[in-house]
């Protein structure tokens, strides 16, 4: 297995590259052990990428890097379990597109395709819906090729420790062979937009948006109907008297009910990850209680820049090692600048705010992003943080598979 001098790694951002001594990407599992074999000869540590879309340092090495965009094909697609088994280098878009022609689906995305289904577990990636976990928690079964070479076959009735660790496994493990996702029969959303502001979002308990005017009602019939692919708007705009916005004059409203109407749109879930999601929001007080002191930290330091509104989402619970959602229903609360033309612009104080207040009420960093965290923080944070060390130790006693962003995790 031949590698290649002189790759220049750059995570999706370009706010993290490295330049690895050899670059490799491997067509099959025997090809990985020859490069894992040399690696272990040379002393080199290893890391795997996907899509590169980390925002953070934790694909990086200076060592060997090794790409599995060649191992990206589906294995086995069980229409009865209706589960896929896909090499581990496939990307989300290319699997979701096969997944439609056997009428299948995952049942929650993250926001972007080119991400590959080892490197989702690498950081547990997720999205919204609480209804749904992070997206680890649609897979039921992964292979696992250790610092030794060998290869383990990890579920939840075989290695089920080393199954829970592996399933968002920082990329310290091992190398992720093939993962095994549990889907459903494919279906439609609606994707919908309304603006609306925190108060109104934040007050009503298990409440529905009305899909023609936004409104949020208690009916339970109101709303989009998937399986009849009918919906129903709320009473007030039966009657043709829904305010889409109070503040506006009737006449504007009644435009808006017309525009949304006519905007409303239903697509496939292949193509589309917006969901009309429930959420009870007073579940964790502290979600409305940090959105607050973010928003008033903002307004008492108006020299500071914040591009994009705040990302907020919502998980289940799991029982995955190092998720977030840990043993708790979580709210994900996202904050992004961006790098106009290519330029870094000033962000550390309004990132260092957001930090501190989500450290007060008691929030878990995303693995994927920047963060300041040290390992007594995620010792506090996890209560599993020891058995995950423990399960790493054993599987790659010699670091093999660690680098700085790792070293700063455990050390
Ligand atoms: C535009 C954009 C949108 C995003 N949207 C979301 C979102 O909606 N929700 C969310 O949670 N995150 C989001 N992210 C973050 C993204 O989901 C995570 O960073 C995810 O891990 C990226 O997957 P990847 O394949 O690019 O992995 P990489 O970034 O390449 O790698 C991630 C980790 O997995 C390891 N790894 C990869 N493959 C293997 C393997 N085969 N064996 C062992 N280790 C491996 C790597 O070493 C690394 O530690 C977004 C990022 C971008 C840039």
């Amino acid at each position: 297995m031949q590698g290649i001098a002189g790759y220049q790694f750059n995570n999706w951002a370009q706010t993290y590259s490295s330049s690895p001594e050899l670059f490799f990407q491997p067509a099959n599992a025997e090809e990985v052990k020859q490069i894992l074999d040399l690696a272990r000869q040379r002393g080199k540590r290893v890391k795997v990428i996907g899509g590169g879309h980390s925002p953070s340092d934790i694909a990086c090495t200076g060592d060997f890097m090794i790409r599995l965009d060649k191992m990206n094909r589906i294995l086995e697609v069980d229409a009865e379990k209706r589960q896929v088994t896909v090499e581990a280098g496939i990307f989300l878009g290319d699997l979701n597109e096969e997944l439609a022609q056997h009428g299948l689906a995952l049942s929650n995305l993250g926001a972007v395709g080119e991400v590959s289904a080892a490197g989702i577990l690498g950081t547990g990636t997720h999205n919204t819906g609480i209804e749904h976990g992070i997206l680890p928690t649609q897979v039921v079964a992964l292979t696992l090729m250790t610092a030794s070479g060998e290869i383990l076959l990890c579920s939840h009735s075989v290695n089920e420790e080393i199954f829970q660790a592996a399933r968002l496994h920082l990329g310290c493990l091992g190398v992720i062979l093939t993962v095994t996702f549990q889907c459903q029969a494919a279906f439609r959303l609606l994707e919908q937009q309304f603006p609306s502001t925190l108060s109104e979002v934040s007050s009503p308990r298990g409440a529905i948006v009305c899909l023609v005017c936004g409104c949020v009602c208690v009916c339970p019939a109101v709303g989009w109907h998937p399986a009849q692919d009918w919906f129903l708007p709320c009473a007030l705009c039966w009657l043709g008297l829904a305010p889409a916005d109070p503040r506006d004059p009737v006449w504007i409203q009644r435009l808006k009910v017309l525009y949304i109407m006519k905007k409303r749109k239903i697509k496939d879930k292949v193509r589309n990850y917006n969901k009309t999601t429930l959420v009870n929001i007073e579940k964790e007080g502290q979600t409305k209680d940090a959105l607050l002191q973010l928003k008033s930290w903002l307004e008492g330091n108006p020299a500071v820049v914040a591009h994009y509104p705040v990302e907020v989402r919502f998980t289940q619970a799991d029982a995955i090692l190092l998720s977030p959602c840990y043993q708790r229903d979580s709210c994900y609360m996202n904050i992004i600048m961006y790098r106009p033309y290519g330029k870094d612009v000033q962000r550390d104080e309004y990132w260092s705010a957001y930090e501190d207040i989500m450290k007060k009420v008691g929030g878990r960093p995303h693995w994927a992003k920047a963060h300041r965290c040290s390992r007594e923080d995620f010792q506090r944070m996890y209560p599993s943080f020891q058995k995950f060390c423990s399960i790493r130790e054993t599987l790659d006693p010699a670091g093999m598979f660690l680098n700085p962003y790792l070293e700063k995790v455990f050390f």
